[in-house]
């Protein structure tokens, strides 16, 4: 279901109306959006290699499996217009993938409630959230009020991480890497509409992706993962965790005993 539908996405847009980046099509604001998109989700990973923007534009074209050009086309600005995690697709250094918790009991605290949905259905997507995880591996999760492994929050714009969120849609949530402090934690914009359905975003299934970073994932270029950095819309009671998903996080953890 999530795989048809993110091929729906692609296949609605013109097949090759390239253009470069200098036609008037394209507004300095559309530019400015751009380089602040792949800057913030394709830096340099070698800071000795002289990164251009067309290089940035082809690493993007990579992941997402679109025709490697290095020139904006219609193709690659719809997918940067698409709602979407906050962590970056290719990682400056390497914090995910190879930090992992060094314990099977982790803890959690929500420490504010969006007012999009009651208190109980937001507790139920978290704990749902966290059990897609658990199913796979030996991993448990207990909600505490007290200090917590990983803590939960919903806030606007800058919210003490220097990292603030962008208003609706853009960014939905961005979470951090198994680690004291920030580690582990998850933060959800709360100037997206949550909710337990498939109208606005769908709390569980964000919910689910950012936990897979708190646990020590990165993002997956296979379409259909969980951990794909794109939002797209399964009913939660038909989830299935992807192949890739489950492979990526029993390499850190192991298997289910
Ligand atoms: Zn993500
Ligand atoms: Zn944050």
């Amino acid at each position: 279901m999530r795989r048809v539908v993110l091929l729906w996405a692609v296949m609605l847009l013109p097949c090759s109306s390239t253009f470069p980046v200098q036609k008037p099509e394209l507004k300095i604001r559309d530019l400015k959006f751009i380089e602040a998109y792949l800057n913030r989700f394709f830096p340099a990973v070698k800071k000795v290699l002289k990164h251009t923007l067309e290089e940035q534009i082809r690493q993007m074209q990579e992941f997402f499996h679109l025709k490697v050009t290095g020139k904006i086309d219609t193709e690659t600005v719809q997918v940067m217009d698409q709602p979407r995690c906050g962590v970056p697709d290719v990682l400056e250094y390497r914090t995910f993938g190879t930090e992992r918790w060094n314990k099977n009991l982790l803890t959690y605290r929500i420490n504010n409630y969006t007012p999009d949905m009651t208190r109980s259905k937001v507790d139920a997507a978290i704990a749902k959230a966290f059990k897609v995880w658990s199913d796979v591996t030996p991993l448990q999760f207990r909600k505490t009020t007290g200090p917590a492994d990983i803590e939960i929050s919903f806030a606007y714009n800058e919210h003490g991480d220097n990292i603030p969120f962008d208003g609706r849609s853009g960014v939905l949530a961005h979470a951090f890497a198994p680690g004291p402090g920030l580690g582990g934690d998850a933060h959800f914009d709360e100037a997206e509409r949550w909710s337990e359905t498939n109208r606005e975003v769908n709390l569980f299934l964000v919910a689910a992706h950012e936990f897979g970073h708190s646990l020590g994932l990165a993002h997956s270029n296979v379409y259909g993962s969980l951990m794909y950095p794109t939002y797209s819309y399964v009913n939660p009671n038909n989830f299935h965790l992807s192949d890739d998903d489950r492979d990526g996080i029993q390499s850190l953890y192991g298997k289910r005993k």
